[in-house]
């Protein structure tokens, strides 16, 4: 099968008035999101930040469980936390895929504001994915992704819309339901 990934964007993510920042790796962020990519089939979950203090950090919550006790306690979770991969920058994410598969990964942002020029739907999306040897899902944090992650994507996922205007979810639902449309039997 065609490989599918993810990357959780600690920066460049932008800030409530457009600035762009780092955000802090969240312990609930690694674990529910490993969780998910792990359900759902997924090859890698990298998780992208520049800082080293918090490249260690996540590299410690995920080796907790992958080679600490917590394998010993919880096989389920350590087999969701070995997708875990903590990268500087999303130029090594796509590095590694290339390297993997020989191909440029096709690149799939999502942001709850829909775009104005290549926006994917969710079967749009899914035949993509049949049809690219690897695909990186690209998430972001704060108040999303900088428009330079968004313009170096291939398309944008159309946003996930609720009943009413209001549709900013927490990363980690976005991540279980865009998941889901993508990839459930
Ligand atoms: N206002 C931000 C935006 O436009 O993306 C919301 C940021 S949200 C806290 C963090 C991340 O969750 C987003 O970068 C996106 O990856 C995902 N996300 C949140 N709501 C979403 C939605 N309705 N549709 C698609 N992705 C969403």
């Amino acid at each position: 099968m065609n490989r599918l990934s993810l990357a959780l964007v600690h920066y460049p993510v932008v800030d409530r008035d457009g600035n762009i920042y780092t955000t802090a790796i969240t312990n609930m962020d690694v674990h529910d999101i490993a969780r998910s990519a792990k359900t759902f089939g997924l090859d890698n979950y990298y998780l992208v930040t520049p800082i080293t203090a918090q490249q260690e950090l996540a590299k410690t919550i995920a080796g907790f469980w992958t080679d600490g006790t917590g394998k010993l306690k919880n096989f389920d979770r350590s087999s969701a936390m070995e997708l875990v991969s903590v990268n500087n920058d999303l130029d090594s994410v796509v590095e590694q895929e290339l390297l993997l598969t020989g191909a440029m990964p096709f690149i799939i942002a999502t942001s709850a504001k829909p775009s104005l020029e290549k926006t994917a739907t969710y079967e749009e999306a899914q035949k993509l994915i049949k049809s690219h040897k690897s695909t990186l899902l690209v998430f972001g944090t704060g108040h999303g992704l900088a428009k330079t992650v968004l313009d170096r994507a291939d398309v944008v996922l159309t946003p996930i819309y609720g009943v009413d205007d209001y549709n900013h979810l927490s990363v980690r639902s976005a991540v279980a339901i865009i998941l889901d449309r993508l990839r459930s039997r």
